[in-house]
């Protein structure tokens, strides 16, 4: 993945170097040697990725972090800091003041290249949970995603029980997660629903160096961790390697040296948070949007989709000239079974009317209840005569088999009317289209009811 990378360095000569790492991997180089410049060159030309050398002509990067950080258009620019030297005041500092990362001179050049794909892939994602949340709030859901937990899940793999015992402990006194010691085998097994962890935090090798990198894209691949965050802990003894193929099998973030609790739980706060908010952001997202376009009773679409999908259709038939049909359905003297067996029956009928149906319509035909005992069915690329066959056996599909009711124990025998207007390229708006079935409908009615009339497109 290729972006615009702005690099700023008071000193000429690491500029160059890091210019060289990251065109290496084919992105646009911006450069800058002062923070003011950055500032004014984030806003105006709003990179990707911004690399920083600890030291400005006019400051320090951790200065400048909280600046950048504290601006709502480049807050969300991820941002790797380039240490002179290996401080680890300096590291945390910067990790607090908000750098996604810290690397360390002289820094490996397929690292940092990792580092720079994996941040801004992990900002592509962001953006796609923004454009959700802006979706959801044009549909009136302002609080989308807000109801989020604060306490996670963090689950240790290390290389042995002694070594787990310990990260445990020290990570115990830092966060107030709940942190369990899991097995290789465990963290990708069956876990009881809600138990998932949120977090791993992954030994780069267990047995052998590098044996616990696949378990890095098995919980990726993995439905129930797959947005799980996911740190990998590489120590001294690791080959250099790992942690830029870490980066790239989908961590997170990779700690490198000695284990370091700290270190470990300012990196993971972030982190975290954005996971717990894009989980609530999905979930309410699912939910709110079902909720928005089914009718709760029988679980098909409701009018407001069922209008957005007419227009879709008929939209394609203008542009493909496939005709599409339309169908106004209503049961035919609903009122009386209310009357005869009481509204929760009435229920039960309409629940195994709305099944019936569903059953035997196509995957993209469309299907809604638009009133009490009343539906609409689109069905695209039809013909009149293939929806007059599909009318007829849907009527019969109703009035041939009485509907069983669970709570009286009994079949009670409905019947249904049917009106079909087919639409093609003319079509103009598609309320006229529903009009037409509509009245079609109604003379299915007048003749006597439990039968299909169709109308051919005004033409
Ligand atoms: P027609 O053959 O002319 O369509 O006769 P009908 O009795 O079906 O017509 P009408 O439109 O007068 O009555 C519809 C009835 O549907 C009225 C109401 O009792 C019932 N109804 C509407 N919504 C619901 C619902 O959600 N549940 C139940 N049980 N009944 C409903
Ligand atoms: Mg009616
Ligand atoms: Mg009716």
């Amino acid at each position: 993945m290729a972006g615009r990378i702005l690099i700023a360095d008071g000193v000429t000569t690491s500029r160059i170097m890091l210019k060289g790492t990251m065109k290496a991997a084919r992105h646009a180089i911006l450069q800058a040697d002062n923070a003011a410049q950055v500032l004014r060159m984030a806003r105006r030309d709003r990179p990707g990725l911004i690399i920083l050398g600890e030291s400005l002509v006019d400051g320090g990067a951790v200065q400048l972090l909280g600046n950048l950080k504290a601006d709502p258009l480049l807050a969300r620019i991820p941002v790797v800091v380039v240490a002179a030297g290996p401080d680890r005041a300096m590291r945390l500092a910067a990790l607090r003041a908000g750098a996604d990362e810290v690397v360390t001179k002289p820094y490996d050049d397929a690292t940092l290249q990792a580092l720079a794909r994996n941040l801004m892939r992990a900002r592509t994602a962001q953006d796609e949970l923004d454009r959700r949340r802006d979706t959801a709030r044009e549909l009136g859901f302002a609080e989308i995603g807000k109801g989020f937990a604060c306490q996670a899940r963090l689950a240790l793999v290390a290389p042995d029980m002694k070594t787990a015992i310990h990260w445990r402990a020290g990570l115990g006194r830092m966060t107030r997660d709940r942190v369990t010691l899991m097995s290789r085998e465990e963290a990708i097994g069956q876990m009881p629903a809600g138990t998932t962890p949120d977090a791993f935090v992954v030994a780069a090798s267990i047995d052998t160096p590098g044996d616990g990198l696949p378990l890095v894209s098995e919980l990726r691949s993995r439905q129930a961790t797959r947005h799980a965050v996911i740190i990998v802990k590489v120590s001294e003894e690791d080959p250099a390697h790992l942690t830029s193929m870490a980066l790239d099998l989908g961590a997170n973030a990779v700690q490198t040296g000695p284990f370091d609790a700290e270190e470990l739980a300012i990196r993971l706060r972030p982190l975290l948070h954005r996971k717990l908010e894009s989980d609530a952001l999905r979930a309410d997202f699912d939910s709110h949007l079902s909720l928005a376009v089914t009718d709760p009773l029988t679980g098909v679409y409701n009018r407001r989709y069922a209008q957005g999908y007419l227009d879709r259709i008929a939209r394609e038939a203008r542009d493909t000239g496939q005709s599409f049909a339309v169908m106004a359905l209503d049961l035919d003297r609903f009122k009386s079974v209310n009357d005869t067996y009481g509204h929760l029956v009435g229920d039960e009928v309409l629940v195994e009317v709305a099944r019936r149906l569903r059953e035997n319509l196509r995957e993209i035909d469309l299907l809604a209840r638009t009133g009490g005992e009343e539906f609409i069915i689109a069905l695209p690329a039809t013909t009149s005569a293939q929806a007059g066959v599909a009318a007829e056996r849907l009527r019969r599909m109703i009035g041939d088999t009485p509907v069983h009711s669970p709570s009286r124990g009994m079949d009670i025998p409905v019947t249904m009317s049917i009106g079909v207007a087919i639409g093609d390229r003319l079509v103009g708006d598609v309320n006229t289209l529903l009009e037409r079935a509509d009245r079609a409908l109604y003379a299915s009615k007048a003749e006597g009811r439990n039968q299909v009339t169709m109308v051919q497109t005004a033409a």
